[in-house]
């Protein structure tokens, strides 16, 4: 029976020790300001940003929410980022994706000021965490990255599975992994016989979005699991509830630690989002 790794926990202490950095650092004049801007009104959109806003202020941040219609041009967008740019009481600028259809997501990514880009999609930032030069790593396989490194502080040579290669999770944490100098294979829904290869895996990270797609017999024994799927499933009667991408409970009885869905990976995208807008704050400030 493998362990259940606590994201949850590891969350609140990230938040508490940047809450502390935050103070000291407002002690000295400067309030680490977050803005967030969310285009249209998708629900599971303004649940994380509501959500960003309140972490934002317990961590005594300055948390600025700026909602515009689903209709507004790409030019009024882009106009509030470059005013977010200029603005000193804001350190970190975070678009909710996904953006309409009629804007162009990666234009607007790429009008954040690097130095603010505290999801690390900028094409600087990426750069940077290709190269393995100082920069702002996306917040969701920051927080894998920790819970690994938390399971397993020596990563070299390990032989790690990323399963999914989108520019949000897979391919950084693919990045990430390297840094560490494990073997990285990134995985896609083009990949061969995937169960075969999942089960040569040491680390085994999942992002995906099939719920449960990853089964018991998948993991090699003794691997870290880590679950970064968040799939909705019916349960009956009107009610769902969310499940990850791995079948959790047989998945436990073969490895060595696995992260729950919720409560595993998703309350560490927040923290790290916390984490960034503390260090690019610090930044800014000299
Ligand atoms: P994307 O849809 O952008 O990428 C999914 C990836 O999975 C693609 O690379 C796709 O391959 C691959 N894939 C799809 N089907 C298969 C298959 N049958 N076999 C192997 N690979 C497959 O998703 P995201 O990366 O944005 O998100 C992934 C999951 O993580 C989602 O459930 C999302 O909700 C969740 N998530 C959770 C976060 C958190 O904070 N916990 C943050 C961000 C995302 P291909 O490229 O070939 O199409």
């Amino acid at each position: 029976m493998g362990a259940r790794i606590d994201g949850k926990m590891k969350a609140q202490a990230v938040r508490a020790a940047v809450a502390e950095e935050a103070a000291k650092l407002t002690a000295k004049g400067t309030v680490p300001g977050l803005a967030v801007v969310i285009v249209g009104s998708d629900p599971a959109s303004q649940v994380y940003v509501r959500n960003k806003g309140k972490m934002a202020r317990e961590a005594g941040f300055a948390s600025f929410t700026h909602e515009l219609v689903a209709t507004v041009s790409e030019h009024e967008l882009l106009e509030l980022v470059r005013a977010l740019n200029n603005d000193p009481a804001i350190h970190g600028i975070l678009v909710q994706l996904p953006l309409p259809d009629h804007i162009d997501e990666q234009r607007v990514i790429n009008t954040i000021s690097p130095a603010k880009d505290v999801d690390g999609f900028h094409v600087q930032n990426v750069g940077r965490l290709v190269i393995g030069e100082r920069g702002f790593v996306p917040c969701t396989p920051l927080g894998c990255m920790m819970l690994i490194k938390e399971q397993q502080p020596e990563l070299a040579g390990l032989h790690a599975v990323v399963v999914g290669r989108s520019n949000i999770v897979g391919k950084p944490m693919a990045s990430l992994l390297l840094r560490e100098s494990c073997t990285v294979t990134v995985a896609h829904s083009r990949t061969r016989d995937l169960p075969e290869l999942c089960r040569s895996a040491d680390i085994l990270v999942a992002a995906v979005g099939r719920p449960r797609m990853i089964g018991g017999d998948w993991i090699k024994p003794g691997a870290i699991v880590i679950d970064v799927g968040i799939n909705r499933i019916e349960t009956g009667e009107g009610k769902s509830r969310l499940v990850g991408d791995v079948d959790y409970e047989k998945a436990l009885d073969v490895a060595a630690a696995i992260t729950p869905v919720p409560g595993g990976v998703g309350p560490m995208t927040i923290a790290c989002l916390l984490k960034n807008t503390l260090d690019a704050a610090r930044q800014l400030a000299g």
